[in-house]
């Protein structure tokens, strides 16, 4: 982690909301085993940070998509339980036993060969969660029959360990009769067979809007950053998240232009003579997408800009009122629902959701943390 970095476009993290998030969720289940999901770099935020500041106020257990994604944090010296939610490859079996992760086993065909690639190493095990098929046809199987002789392969190994059994929703976040069929099947799959210790299918949005007591773990990960899976799920709940995240930038430089002049690349942006145009180093590559030319940034007092001319790859200009010189700080997501620089605003204009935007702030953006005791910063360019 390099605490440097030279521009200042930066993502401002606020590891105090991230917390205030997995309290106030945790208070909705209080008995059931919260596993934090912060796969894809905790969408954004930086994964080791966020683990850190989750496990020294009580986190046990985080959840990612991909086995590389475990072994980051145990490089980082991340302790905690940690599931791999996506199939690794059979044959790295030996890699999950080694950095002592949890992983998914999604059919049988790839249970047996996993099983058969196990080294005989002395009392080493690994954690194993059946995926279970409930509608989205993404992972895992939906028979029951299936999943029996999958505990028999578990059971059967001396280096097994059947853990956990699980799904995942395809349409928590809609208002439709769909969750609740979803949730129906699992139920049903599920108790035809013997249950582990961890049963879950909670996403963010199960977890906002579900209160049953036939799981008992639930998955978050959206919503532990601050942000509603979606706005039917913003309604129906009562839990008040804090958004985590903001992203701001600098002035680098300013051009007053004359009536005919252009901006950017094609000079789409019309001039009319006096217009002060600011020059914001962020860009496509910085996760800034294209489709946001005429999006509003914010100046420090408030005052909304907006992008003219074509979004470039390291560069957006803004038109802004006089007086605005180089260096004046420019914000471009606002940790408030309310403002037009939102996280909803800013990923709706782009016809896209925080999910999304938030995993498409870039690596090269350095990562500046809130909170007490937080690492404060993370620049990946200079690790
Ligand atoms: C990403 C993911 C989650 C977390 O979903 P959120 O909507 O962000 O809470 C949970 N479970 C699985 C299997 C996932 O892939």
């Amino acid at each position: 982690m390099s605490e440097k970095y030279y521009r200042d476009s930066i993502v401002e993290v606020d590891l105090e909301a991230v917390h205030h998030n997995y309290q106030a969720i945790r208070e909705l289940h209080p008995d059931k085993m919260f596993i934090a999901v912060i796969k894809a770099n905790a969408y954004g935020l930086g994964s080791t940070a966020v683990a850190e500041y989750l496990s020294a106020r009580g986190a046990e257990f985080f959840a990612v998509a991909t086995l590389d994604e475990a072994i980051e944090l145990r490089m980082h010296g991340i302790k905690e339980k940690i599931l791999v939610l996506g199939p690794i490859n059979p044959e790295d079996i030996n890699k999950a036993i080694q950095h002592r992760v949890a992983i998914t086993a999604p059919n049988l065909a790839w249970l047996r060969e996993a099983q058969s690639n196990v080294m005989d190493m002395d009392d080493k095990e690994v954690w194993i969660h059946i995926k279970v098929n409930s509608g989205m046809n993404r992972l895992g199987t939906s028979d029951p029959e299936e999943i029996a002789q999958m505990i028999d392969v578990i059971e059967g190994s001396d280096h097994l360990v059947y853990e956990g059994i699980y799904s995942h929703f395809s349409s928590a976040d809609i208002d439709s009769g769909q969750n609740a069929r979803e949730y129906d099947r699992f139920k049903a799959i599920t108790s035809k067979v013997r249950k582990p210790r961890f049963v879950h299918i909670q996403n963010s949005a199960g977890a906002l809007r579900l209160d049953d007591g036939y799981c008992n773990a639930i998955r978050v990960g959206i919503s532990l950053y601050g942000y509603y899976p979606s706005d039917y799920i913003r309604e129906i709940s009562s839990v008040d998240l804090r958004p985590s995240v903001a992203l701001t930038t600098k002035v680098v430089d300013v051009h007053v232009l004359e009536s005919g002049e252009g901006v950017s690349y094609g000079l789409e942006y019309d001039a009319e003579a006096g217009d002060r145009v600011a020059t914001l180093p962020i860009g496509y590559a910085d996760g800034f997408l294209r489709a946001r030319t005429g999006y509003r940034v914010a100046l420090a007092d408030g005052t909304s800009c907006p992008v003219i001319g074509k979004v470039c790859m390291d560069y957006i200009m803004t038109k802004v009122p006089d007086g605005v010189q180089a260096g004046e700080k420019v914000h471009v997501i606002i940790r408030d629902r309310s403002s037009e620089q939102s996280m909803e605003a800013y990923s709706s204009y782009a016809d896209t959701i925080p999910y999304e935007s938030l995993c498409m702030l870039s690596r090269r953006l350095p990562r500046i943390y809130e909170g007490e005791d937080a690492a404060p910063v993370n620049n990946e360019v200079l690790k």
